[in-house]
């Protein structure tokens, strides 16, 4: 006798219905969450110098989810030396004047086991394969180097060599 193949019986799993259904959360809301963060990432390590104003809070959250796909793909610990700055601090670290950290939208960044030079072109290689947010990527190789990533959406690439 033919087997005769027949569909199998419809699953419903039952969604889980959160408790405030009624309430909507527009994305506003969600990116001023306090507690915002990525797999590796919260948003207070980008504000340990300065706060970060509500406004700035979008640029911000895009920035650390760009340094959440670096992290992701380079398996090891990234530390953020240098976040968000207002324009007095920026002043006083002799920051680039409008520099991408004054808008929340830039990082320096040292990656554990990884050479500052090694990690700007795994970045450049990122953005290059569209994994990442095109924007700005700099390469101190002084003692104790670092790499700044910025989102600001078109290219700019620098080292200090
Ligand atoms: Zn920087």
């Amino acid at each position: 006798m033919a087997i005769k193949k027949i569909n199998p019986p419809l699953i419903i799993t039952p969604r889980v219905v959160p408790k405030f259904d009624n309430i909507e959360l527009d994305e506003t809301e969600i990116e001023t969450a306090e507690d915002f963060r990525t797999e590796h990432f919260t948003l207070s390590e980008l504000e340990r110098a300065c706060k970060i104003p509500d406004n700035l809070r979008p640029n911000a959250l895009k920035l650390l989810e760009n340094l959440q796909i670096i992290r992701t793909n380079i398996g090891k610990p990234i530390s953020i030396l240098s976040g968000y700055r207002d324009e007095a601090l920026n002043i006083k670290v002799k920051g680039a004047q409008n520099s991408y950290h004054t808008k929340a939208m830039a990082a320096d960044i040292r990656a554990t086991d990884i050479a500052p030079k090694d990690l700007y072109a795994i970045i450049d290689k990122l953005i290059r394969e569209k994994k990442l947010s095109e924007g700005g990527l700099g390469l101190y190789t002084r003692p104790n180097g670092w790499v700044h990533y910025d989102t600001r959406g078109f290219k700019a690439r620098w080292t200090d060599y």
